[in-house]
């Protein structure tokens, strides 16, 4: 069964469309790349799918629910932003479990969900520390643990690793592809990077000018471009 599933979804500011009907099944467990050059529309369509954006026509639905005018903290996702802002004054830990706090989970429950988190996420020797004593990368994965342990059923990402040097990306691209085969989630993944497309996608979404261009695997999308412009971006010239 679909598991995000966008139906005829479009979105105008002022007279201008920039998304133009899209049509999309994400199935549970996908790890779903939205790829495609700037201003095409991934972020518009990836903050319409967690609600912090209405759409203009069309409708969304998660885990088999309308959720077209749900709000945010109701449709099951979480979401990690590009610029990802760490609370300085608290440690680690308390990053990770600041959601919690505010929602007033017991101190021991949130102690433990922490752990766990900081288990997957290899943060274990680093939850005493203040934001500005880690690297980059391990900044990210704090952000990451932050929604990760609101236990979404969705993940959406939104270009996580652009600020991150070239070698930092290439370790947090293996790291994020061991995360979604330990966690199993549903997550949508939105870059301008064909690199981190191709090798982290079950399935990508080429998206030019608000429409989709093709859906297909990695190989699907290298073998068989179905456009001269899927074939620009990704594919072997044929
Ligand atoms: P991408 O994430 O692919 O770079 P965006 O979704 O951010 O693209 O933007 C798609 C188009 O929508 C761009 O032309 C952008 O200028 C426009 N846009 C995005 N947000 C707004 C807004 N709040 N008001 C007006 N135009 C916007
Ligand atoms: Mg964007």
């Amino acid at each position: 069964m679909a598991d995000v599933l966008l139906k005829e979804v479009r979105k105008s500011f002022g007279a201008l469309e920039v998304i133009q009907g899209i049509d999309l099944a994400v199935e549970a467990g996908e790890f779903c790349v939205f790829v495609g050059p700037s201003g095409c529309g991934k972020s518009t369509l990836l903050r319409m799918i967690a609600g912090l954006e209405e759409v203009t026509a069309g409708a969304i639905e998660i885990a088999g629910k309308d959720v077209t005018y749900e709000e945010p903290s109701k449709r099951g996702i979480a979401m990690v932003f590009q610029s990802y802002a760490l609370y300085p004054h608290l440690t680690v830990g308390e990053n990770i479990g600041f959601g919690l706090s505010l929602a007033r989970t017991p101190k021991a429950e949130i102690r433990s969900r922490v752990e766990a988190v900081a288990k997957v996420l290899q943060l274990e020797a680093l939850l005493d520390r203040k934001p500005k004593a880690l690297s980059g990368g391990q900044r990210q994965r704090v952000a990451i643990g932050r929604a990760i342990i609101r236990d979404p059923h969705v993940f959406l990402f939104d270009e996580p690793l652009s600020n991150l040097d070239a070698a930092l990306r290439a370790q947090m691209r293996i790291e994020l592809t061991d995360l979604h085969a330990k966690l199993g989630n549903t997550m949508i993944y939105v870059t301008h990077d064909q690199v981190e497309a191709m090798t982290m996608a079950d399935r990508i979404v080429v998206l030019n000018g608000g429409r989709i261009e093709q859906v297909g695997t990695p190989m699907d999308l290298y073998d068989n471009p179905a456009t001269p412009f899927v074939a620009g971006f990704i594919g072997s010239p044929k």
